[in-house]
């Protein structure tokens, strides 16, 4: 396909963009998805509530949305970064996106489908773990710990909610308090369910000679053993695109996010965003549903200009 141009450049390959490409190409679009290969939950080895697929591979599920978008001729999906994108001042409304490997391509819109970084807990030991014995998702990955030995390492005291919800799962729940300012209210709730309070200061998180978790180690010099950790990590949205073409942000939680609306549009007229980049709360399936709204947004999007086109080819 020449790709030079294209309906929509998506960036990013991951479930909102896969999902957002398979309606564009069904629409008979030319799309080209951009990929640097790293979705959020590459490190976990099994995704769960995803119907269909619980319990499966993240990157099998990824592969079979590739694999499905070979059937459609106006879909390319390269492996590559974006390293710019940039409004031409050409009249219309268009963009010119810069690769890293060199190219340029120009699109008629642009989809930012990026994800978000997780900043995990600055712990010795902790991030060697992460997304096996560390997790921070209790409906991703709390069943595979039922009735087991779980830590909750909380970032603030709203993190007491995931130790309640955790606390369904099983009753050996111990939340790790200290350096937090944790309201009595909070405090109260927590032993009322028989969940643990631990004050003392945790120094490292413990591996067996396996490299599996063994558990924590804190500042008296003793450990305990836990089946998992589950920490809050800081979400940091990777979209420098966005803020370089100004999308309109707000903060929330002490983080900035790009506004979208329903189906994805930010205030900057053609650029659009789905999935983790704009939300911490999108799941597979719910970026799977962003990128679904978004490239049937897009596509109508684009109709109304081919129709205004037309019309005025027309004479309309
Ligand atoms: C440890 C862990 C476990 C999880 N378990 C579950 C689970 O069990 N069930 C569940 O529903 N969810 C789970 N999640 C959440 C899941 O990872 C997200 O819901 C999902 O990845 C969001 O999809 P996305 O398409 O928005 O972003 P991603 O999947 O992160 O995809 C973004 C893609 O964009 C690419 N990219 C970034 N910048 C650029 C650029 N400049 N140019 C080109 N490409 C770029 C990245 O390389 C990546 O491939 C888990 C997350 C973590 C961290």
């Amino acid at each position: 396909m020449d790709a030079t141009d294209l309906d929509v450049v998506i960036i990013g390959g991951g479930s909102a963009g896969l999902s957002a490409a398979l309606m564009l190409g069904r629409s008979r679009r030319r799309v080209l998805v951009v990929d640097g290969g790293a979705p959020r939950n590459r490190v976990a080895g099994h995704m769960h509530g995803v119907l269909g697929r619980d319990h499966s591979s993240p990157l099998d599920l990824l592969a079979a949305g590739r694999a499905e978008l070979e059937r459609y001729d106006g879909v390319a999906v390269v492996s590559d970064e974006v390293a710019t994108a940039t409004q031409l001042d050409s009249g219309a409304l268009a963009f010119e996106i810069r690769l890293a490997s060199g190219a340029r391509h120009t699109a008629r819109r642009i989809l930012v489908a990026t994800g978000l970084t997780d900043r995990l807990p600055d712990v010795p030991g902790l991030s060697r773990h992460w997304g096996r014995g560390v997790v921070s998702c209790p409906y991703c990955d709390g069943w595979e710990v039922r009735d087991g030995r779980i830590a909750v390492l909380p970032t603030t005291a709203a993190n007491a909610h995931q130790a309640h919800l955790l606390r369904q799962l099983s009753p050996q729940v111990v939340f790790h308090a200290a350096g937090l300012v944790l309201p009595p209210a909070a405090r109260a709730g927590l032993a009322a369910r028989g969940i643990e309070l631990e004050d003392r200061a945790v120094t490292e998180v413990v591996s067996n000679d396996d490299d599996r978790l063994r558990g924590i180690r804190y500042q008296d010099g003793t450990e305990r053993e836990f089946d998992a950790v589950f920490v809050a990590p800081r979400p940091q949205p990777n979209d420098a695109v966005l803020r370089e073409l100004g999308a309109r942000r707000l903060r929330n939680d002490g983080v900035d996010w790009v506004l979208v609306d329903d189906d994805g549009r930010t205030s900057v007229p053609g650029v659009w965003a789905a999935g983790n980049v704009v939300s911490a709360r999108a799941t597979v399936p719910m970026a799977m549903a962003a990128g679904n709204a978004a490239g049937a947004g897009l596509n109508g999007e684009l109709l109304d200009e081919d129709i205004r086109i037309a019309v005025a080819a027309a004479g309309g």
